[in-house]
């Protein structure tokens, strides 16, 4: 295998999972972060996100010299031929995706490419997005430089990145040029990726919105038929048991709960749905998938109003904030959304989370941060589990029942055993099960 120098433009959940991979599999990588903060940290190998083995594998690659990182492109582009775009993508108040920071690292890579550049859109963007990237690398050029535009989505999830990353289910290539298309098939060769999907530039963008609009679907549509259940008295967790036996629907996305949140579903289904619009087409059913997944943060604030009948000056303990487990990523995580509703309403919030407590500080005004999940039930008029770390599994429940007020458990994500529960003496509701 030839190794290949890479230059990958944002150093995030994304951007510093992928250049840290790439090296790992034998290229030659720098990673750009323009946040100064963000930047000292790795350059004094403090890894800024939790993302579990990225550590150990940042600092074997940066000993190995494949990996090094950079505040600037103009340094990045020094030797690579290949540039990964990994910014941000942030959502706007009108659902639409901030496309800011991709236009201006697009003018920056214009202005230092030196040599043919591959140029890689790995952010999730809306369609047409590359061929702006490549509208605007044209217009500010300094030097008659070829360069190719590429479309690779992302699909890797936080928690099991570098698993997602080194061994992926597909490869997904929107080119248009035999040339790029080369560069990046060996580029990624030393993956032995089960499949390489080479598209146009446009289908490949699509295909990650599309992908995660569907997923939201799904949860939403599972999320739906929870409150059928809810309201007969049926078990959800059955009906998506037997609904994912089937092999044309799956069992994956079928868990009730309190919906999704994190960084790229909530924005992806607005922006998806933004761009459809402008395009001349109302996929008005993602509006829908959105009502319905912050419907159910709505009704889980509801449940445990109806079984305290007043949430004022009622205490209520908080078991994780990060939007899924296995992440410190606390952004559109439902649990910030339940404990602002909880909050309104005048009820104390104590809370726990093994990880992500640091990132999710700047969220939490008036509510008590304690060290451990013990801790965080002292005196609880309910516990409210809203992340399903494994941990919260194996927690000591007589100890806890006997360190609350009321023991009523409302389970935002269905990861306990309701009949241990009940023997225990909790009052214990999950999601779809009544
Ligand atoms: P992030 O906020 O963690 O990282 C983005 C980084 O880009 C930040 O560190 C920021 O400082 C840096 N940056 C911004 N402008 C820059 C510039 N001009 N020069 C250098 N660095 C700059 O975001 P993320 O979660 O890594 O997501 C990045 C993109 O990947 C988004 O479009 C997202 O939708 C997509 N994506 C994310 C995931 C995920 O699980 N987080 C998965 C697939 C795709």
């Amino acid at each position: 295998m030839k190794s290949q120098h890479v230059c990958v433009v944002g150093s995030g959940y994304v951007g510093l999972v992928t250049g840290t991979c790439l090296a790992e599999i034998g290229h030659h990588v720098i990673c750009i972060d323009n946040d100064p903060a963000k930047y000292e940290a790795l350059k004094n190998g403090r890894i800024p996100i939790y993302e579990p083995g990225l550590d150990r594998l940042v600092k074997k690659n940066v000993a190995r010299k494949r990996l090094s990182f950079g505040q600037w492109i103009s340094e990045g582009l020094k030797e690579a031929s290949i540039v990964f775009i990994a910014v941000g993508t942030p959502p706007q108040p009108d659902g639409s995706a901030d496309l800011t920071y991709i236009e201006s690292v697009s003018r920056e890579i214009a202005e230092h490419m030196k040599a043919y550049t591959v140029v890689v859109e790995k952010s999730t963007v809306p369609v047409e997005t590359g061929e702006q990237i490549e509208h605007t690398i044209t217009r500010y050029k300094r030097k008659d430089v070829p360069f190719d535009m590429v479309s690779n989505p992302e699909f890797l999830r936080e928690g099991t990145a570098i698993e997602d990353f080194l061994h992926p289910d597909r490869i997904v290539l929107g080119v248009k040029s035999k040339r790029a298309e080369k560069i990046m098939r060996d580029l990624y060769a030393p993956l032995k990726a089960k499949r390489i999907l080479v598209t146009d530039l446009k289908s490949a963008e699509i295909i990650k919105h599309a992908s995660n609009s569907f997923l939201a679907t799904k949860i939403s549509f599972i999320n739906s038929v929870s409150r059928i259940c809810e309201l007969v008295g049926a078990d959800a967790t059955q009906v998506a048991e037997g609904m994912g036996l089937d092999p044309r629907i799956g069992a994956s996305f079928l868990h009730p709960g309190i919906g999704f949140g994190g960084f790229c579903f909530p924005k992806d289904l607005e922006a998806f749905h933004y761009i459809s619009k402008k395009l001349g087409y109302d996929f008005d059913l993602l509006a829908v998938v959105k009502e319905v997944n912050e419907g159910q943060r709505i009704h889980f604030v509801k449940k445990i109003e109806k079984a305290l009948w007043v949430l004022k000056g009622k205490t209520i303990a908080v078991l994780g904030v990060a939007f899924k487990p296995h992440t410190d990523d606390v952004r559109f995580a439902p649990a910030l959304d339940i404990i602002d509703r909880l909050q309104s309403q005048g009820a104390r919030v104590q809370i726990f989370d093994p990880i992500a407590l640091e990132k999710a500080a700047p969220h939490l005004k008036n509510v008590t941060v304690c060290e451990n999940a013990y801790d965080a039930v002292k005196g609880a008029d309910c516990l409210a589990l809203l992340t399903e770390w494994p941990e919260f599994k194996r927690l000591n429940y007589k100890r806890i029942k006997n360190l609350m007020t009321t023991p009523l458990i409302m389970d935002g994500r269905n990861c306990l055993d309701p009949a241990q529960m009940k023997k225990l003496g909790f009052d214990y509701q999950g999601m779809g099960r009544s």
